[in-house]
């Protein structure tokens, strides 16, 4: 007898390219850190949709402010202001600590806000030759899937076939210093990295790497842009990742969790004399800045900040970082994190270790093939923690 998840599965094959590989499960229902399947069978969430839900499923308030504008107006495009893009301005420059924002829609736009922004500041402020600027990245790097941002990519998998690609960018291994001095030249704008990369693996940088990093961007008068679309807003137990290693960079790349797992919602945000470098035509899109999209965003904010998401990823993101060190067992070839972001690398395909998972009730991704990702919503109880670790462990034993 085939289960109510069977059938969906086997009608959504044939008409579904296949860009993914998801587990072989169709959620019907989330609450907090838990789902529910079609056959109605509960899991715990350890990947947070890549951490956009940072808030976890369905926060009571962000659906709330998600009903209370759906009420008002939803849609009023930038011809025209409306009020709650005004509040996500004032709420993102003040979570940030920058003067002014660009908002967009997905992460990928997001990061070609910043390219846009940055080549054009190298243009006007640095009197870089036109047609010259060029973007530092590192190796690993995962920004998104447009062409642009798939030309920089290291991985092949991402690239093959895709060509031809955006021209104008560097890649250098990450944590590597003296990389990034010897690639710095004259027609540098900016410097692009993952604080902690995400994608890669989990990835955090060697000691001293971020300053030193920074420090070299501001003697040579290169941006330094943090792309923290994974690791914002709490996720690493601070409100940046970047917070962790001292540094503040010239530009915060944001997206995820901002949209509080309700809406697509990035943004850019630096000070005006970066963004100053857009005029009326130069950049934009019909749906960023949206005001159903600006009331959720706004109010995710609040959520992460009156709750204390950063303080609880960071108490907890020890515990579980602090219990999952302590499994011994020869697959594991290591296990790093930061809060509620935690990579266990094996030394071998993590993929069927995540299907074991979800038949113990815990619901991952690997990522890079090797590590499995583990990444609950950061609203996570101390006591389902403490359920999930049980679980993990029994997947070593
Ligand atoms: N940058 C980073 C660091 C990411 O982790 C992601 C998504 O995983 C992106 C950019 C792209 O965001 P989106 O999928 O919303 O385009």
């Amino acid at each position: 007898q085939p289960t109510a998840t069977d059938r969906l599965l086997a009608q959504v094959l044939p008409l579904e390219a296949r860009n993914y590989n998801p587990l072989p499960i169709v959620i019907v229902e989330g609450s907090g850190v838990w789902v529910t399947d079609a056959d109605g069978n509960r899991y715990m969430d350890m990947l947070s949709a890549y951490s956009a839900l940072n808030a976890g499923h369905r926060h009571p308030r962000l659906i709330r402010a998600l009903l209370d504008q759906a009420m008002q107006v939803t849609l009023t495009s930038r011809a025209f202001y409306n009020e709650p893009y005004v509040r996500l301005c004032a709420k993102l420059t003040s979570y940030t600590g920058k003067e002014a924002i660009l908002p967009m829609n997905t992460g990928a736009e997001a990061i070609e806000t910043a390219i846009k922004a940055s080549r054009r500041w190298g243009y006007m402020h640095k009197g870089i030759p036109a047609e010259q600027a060029e973007i530092i990245v590192c190796e690993g790097n995962f920004h998104g899937r447009t062409v642009t941002a798939t030309s920089f990519s290291s991985t092949e998998a991402y690239r093959s076939g895709f060509g031809p690609f955006t021209p104008g960018f560097r890649i250098i291994p990450y944590g590597d210093i003296e990389a990034l001095e010897d690639a710095i030249t004259s027609n540098t704008a900016a410097f692009l990295i993952e604080p902690i990369q995400g994608e890669a693996g989990i990835i955090l940088p060697p000691d001293g790497y971020l300053a030193a990093a920074a420090a070299a961007c501001r003697a040579h008068n290169v941006l330094f842009i943090a792309d923290e679309i994974q690791t914002g807003f709490g996720r690493t137990g601070k409100r940046f990742a970047c917070d962790h290693y001292g540094v503040v960079p010239d530009m915060y790349v944001l997206g995820k969790a901002l949209g509080g797992g309700i809406l697509p919602v990035s943004a850019i945000a630096a000070d005006r004399s970066i963004l100053d470098v857009f005029d009326p035509g130069s950049h934009g899109s019909t749906f960023g800045g949206n005001a159903l999209a600006c009331a959720v965003a706004a109010e995710s904010i609040a959520v992460i900040e009156d709750e204390q998401l950063d303080a609880r990823s960071a108490a907890l993101g020890a515990r579980l970082l602090e219990a999952v060190s302590r499994i011994s067992h020869p697959l594991i070839r290591d296990v790093r994190g930061s809060g509620l972001f935690v990579g266990i690398e094996l030394a071998v395909p993590a993929r069927p270790y995540c299907e074991r998972l979800m038949s113990l009730g815990l619901l991952c991704k690997e990522t890079h093939e090797h590590t499995i990702r583990l990444a609950p919503p950061l609203t996570i109880s101390s006591k389902e923690l403490e359920w999930a670790i049980t679980r993990i462990e029994a997947l070593f034993v």
